[in-house]
């Protein structure tokens, strides 16, 4: 495959929206896969209990392994935790347990409660990737507002369902707080529209009114339903290399080249 654009410095995006279900992980396992596989090197912080990502990235991620739990709360460099996925080169990630379940409420008395995982990423090299790709979980709790501190871009990923929007306002307020307080580098760069049902009039409203409300932050591309996509991780892989031919997984490709090539937000 041919080499997309690396960026100067390193993007770190934070991929959020406090729906469950939405396509978060999906979004963040694929596009990671995406870009790696074109050349850049990428790092997926995991930074939901459940460990979705580490799981279809095929990290391991038992309640053992050293986590984003330990660097969070115990203050273990990143380093110490960052392994390869296995089947992609130039991919890596820092995985999740359920260990980290807790760490939703150990962080509320800790000093600078909202910016550990930025430090950490300030103590690790995070300059030797080209993407950093932090996966959010369902809340706009202390583990987002982490990622949201940490990160320079945000993606939002929307489900083009009946109530995409609901909610949105909610993330959109909590971006604003955390620019004008803790990171006014934040910039909402990127909305990729999830689980596109081509045969329903409701996904193309749906769509049609992100678009009108949002404007040129949203992809040109759109990811549609496929049941590939749902199937990867089970396999612990992407849907990148487990079915590279699906309309997922070109989808995918597509949403992660033209973020590459659009380049970072001035
Ligand atoms: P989130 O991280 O926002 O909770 P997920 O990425 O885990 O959402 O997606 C929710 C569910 O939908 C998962 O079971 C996932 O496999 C499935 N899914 C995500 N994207 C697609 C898609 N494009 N086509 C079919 N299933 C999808
Ligand atoms: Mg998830």
């Amino acid at each position: 495959d041919a080499e997309w654009p690396r960026p100067d410095r390193c993007r770190v995006i934070t991929i959020a929206n406090q729906k469950g279900g939405v396509g978060k992980t999906t979004t963040s396992v694929n596009l990671a896969a995406s870009l790696a596989m074109h050349g850049a090197k990428v790092l997926v912080v995991d930074l939901d209990p459940q460990g979705n990502a580490s799981t279809a990235l095929g990290v391991e991620h038992h309640a053992d392994v050293p986590s984003i739990y330990d660097v969070l709360i115990e203050d273990l460099p990143l380093q110490e935790i960052v392994v390869s996925a296995p089947d992609i080169p130039n991919l890596h990630c820092a995985p999740a347990n359920l260990n980290l379940a807790g760490a939703e409420i150990e962080l509320v008395s800790k000093v600078a409660r909202e910016s550990r995982l930025r430090r950490a990423m300030d103590r690790y090299d995070t300059e030797q990737f080209d993407y950093v790709l932090i996966d959010c979980p369902p809340s706009l709790g202390l583990l987002t507002v982490n990622a949201l501190v940490g990160g320079n871009e945000l993606l939002i990923p929307i489900q083009c369902e009946y109530y995409a929007l609901e909610g949105l306002g909610q993330l959109i307020r909590t971006v604003d707080l955390v620019k004008a307080h803790l990171n006014p580098g934040l910039n909402v760069s990127t909305i990729l529209l999830t689980m596109y049902d081509a045969r329903t009039r409701l996904a193309a409203q749906v769509a049609e009114d992100v678009r009108n409300h949002f404007g040129d932050v949203v992809l040109n591309t759109v990811i549609p339903r496929s049941v590939r996509v749902s199937e990867a991780p089970s396999y612990g892989q992407s849907v990148m290399t487990y079915d590279p031919g699906s309309s997922g997984a070109l989808a995918y490709s597509e949403a992660a080249s033209e973020m590459a090539f659009r380049g970072a937000p001035e």
